[in-house]
């Protein structure tokens, strides 16, 4: 039998574009035998539109010009799943995943609970840290204790909070909107003056933003798939062409930033982030598929988890199909066995 799939992508976040990347590369690589897409795109202001159109199109943006508007309510009447591949605030949150449950429709990967505990950088550290799991020192902040209206500085309540960050968190430190992805809002800070202005830049994207040392380190990734008893795939490195792994270096570089699949690192290291990755996907109820991302500090080869991205970039090219390649499951496998996990996950709830 068909499935009707509903593929959507686009979305209100920054991170839109990388969406439509990868929502061409899933399409294209779709079994037309089994699978019969329909698009639904979100634009950058929130509205959902049905695409009748190609990959290539959605992957230009050019699906906008010819695309009808669409209410989601109905989703259900044209599709029997969905996949949403969004990235960010909207999308990767458990808000869209809620409106889903709401519905009553399966879907692909993360339910809300998950989706957005792994979103919020500060709340998925409490939960690492209750699971034993090895998070870098890191502090909390609110842009409402620095700002003034229109997130303006408030030089001297400012002051205070670098004072009181600058006590739980060594410098260099990374400042990081809670609530967002590929690196957006996202500044390294050397000392106070650079804290004071990565707060203020952080605090565009989210009112809550994490303040993390700055680790000496080499960056680690590996896919994690499954529902009750997940496993990981092969474990990878990045390799950023800049000084950290910002949005230009993910995407802009003209693919500079290299990933090196398998990463050059003893076979010990691959089991410990293995075994991590697999319980940290536990402990945030993780479901379908996800991509865990870690820290191997230089010096003392610690290794630490930084964030579960939910849905991680999906291209065939992208760090996660690399890694599921590697561990012997190709691309539209792995597709196909993210749809049977969201079926498995609804049928166990219904
Ligand atoms: P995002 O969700 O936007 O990917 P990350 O927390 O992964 O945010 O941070 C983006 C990049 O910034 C990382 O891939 C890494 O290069 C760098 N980075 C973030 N936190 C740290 C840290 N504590 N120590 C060293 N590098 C970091
Ligand atoms: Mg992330
Ligand atoms: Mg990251």
């Amino acid at each position: 039998i068909m499935i009707k799939l509903g593929v959507i992508f686009g979305g209100r976040s920054g991170e839109h574009e990388i969406s439509l990347m990868s929502a061409a590369s899933v399409i294209n690589a779709l079994d037309k035998t089994k699978f019969k897409p329909f698009f639904f795109g979100i634009t950058k202001e929130g509205r959902w539109k049905h695409f009748e159109g190609t990959a290539a199109e959605i992957e230009s943006g050019q699906w906008e010009k010819t695309a009808t508007e669409f209410n989601p309510g109905r989703l259900k009447e044209l599709v029997d799943f969905v996949l949403p591949i969004l990235h960010g605030p909207y999308g990767e949150d458990g808000t869209i995943q809620g409106m889903f449950e709401m519905l009553d429709i399966p879907y692909a990967g993360c339910g809300v609970l998950a989706s957005a505990v792994a979103m919020d950088k500060a709340v998925a550290k409490d939960i690492f840290a209750k699971a034993g799991l090895p998070i870098c020192k890191h502090a909390l902040s609110y842009a409402e204790d620095f700002t003034l209206d229109k997130g303006k500085a408030d030089e001297k309540r400012l002051k205070k909070e670098a004072e009181k960050i600058e006590a739980k968190v060594p410098y260099p430190m990374f400042v990081k909107p809670a609530n967002m992805g590929s690196s957006v809002g996202i500044t390294k800070a050397k000392d106070r003056d650079g804290l004071c202005k990565a707060l203020i830049e952080a605090a565009k994207y989210d009112r809550r933003i994490v303040i993390e040392e700055g680790l000496d380190c080499r960056e680690l990734e590996t896919g994690v798939i499954g529902n009750h008893h997940p496993e990981a795939a092969a474990v990878g490195e990045i390799l950023p062409s800049s000084e950290f792994y910002d949005y230009r270096a993910k995407y802009f570089d003209g693919g500079q930033s290299k990933v090196c699949v398998p990463a050059d690192i003893p076979e010990k290291i691959k089991e410990e982030v293995r075994d991590i990755a697999v319980r940290a996907y536990m402990a945030l109820d993780c479901a379908g598929f996800s991509r865990v991302d870690f820290f191997l500090e230089k010096k003392t080869g610690r290794v630490y988890i930084n964030e579960i991205n939910t849905i991680p970039g999906f291209t065939k090219f992208s760090m996660f199909s690399k890694l599921w390649e590697e561990a012997g499951v190709p691309y539209s496998q792995l597709i196909e066995r993210i749809v049977d996990f969201g079926y498995e996950r609804y049928h166990a709830k219904n």
